[in-house]
């Protein structure tokens, strides 16, 4: 009996036709794939992209160089090296970030007391050749210096919260 089942059931394709009936109820839902890149989902104001390294609005560094985020850094990305500026202000010298090591926890920014280095909200970025997600002290001051409006509005709202 089941074999003869089996049979009726191929002969009058109604597995393709439960199938079809299945798509067929899903073309009219509303979807849930976006097409990317002309359309982008919703960001958090605490979304964790792209590194920067911020200055006060007088163009003074934040940063002084406590290491707290290289410290705590779990996957050993963050280099830095400094000294003393000639004003006894301590200094970094070197600040790297290696982006093929990081994995984007947050942990340096939560650490930094001055909220120098933060994570903007730029994911769409690439690097062709070796070296290229390397980013140094200047690459990260330039893009905290780009996006500083809205680096500073997330921090806002992001100490409403609190
Ligand atoms: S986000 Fe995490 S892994 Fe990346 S540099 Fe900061 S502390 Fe290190
Ligand atoms: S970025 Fe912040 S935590 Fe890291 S060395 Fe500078 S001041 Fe310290």
């Amino acid at each position: 009996m089941n074999k003869v089942n089996q049979y009726l059931k191929s002969l009058l394709l109604l597995e393709l036709f439960k199938g079809l009936s299945l798509t067929l109820r899903y073309l009219f839902r509303p979807k849930f794939t976006i097409r990317y890149p002309e359309e982008k989902t919703p960001q958090g104001h605490r979304f964790r992209g792209l590194h920067a390294l911020r200055r006060y609005p007088n163009g003074e560094e934040r940063c002084i160089a406590c290491k707290l985020c290289e410290a705590v850094c779990p996957a050993l990305a963050i280099t830095i090296e400094a000294e003393p500026r000639a004003d006894g202000t301590r200094r970094t010298t070197r600040y790297d970030i290696d982006l093929t090591k990081c994995i984007f926890c947050g942990f340096c920014e939560e650490s930094c007391p001055v909220d120098s280095i933060v994570e903007t909200r730029i994911f769409e970025y690439h690097g062709e050749k070796r070296g290229d997600l390397l980013m140094t002290k200047s690459d990260l001051l330039a893009v905290g210096d780009r996006w500083e409006k809205q680096i500073a509005a997330d921090r806002q709202k992001d100490a409403s919260y609190r």
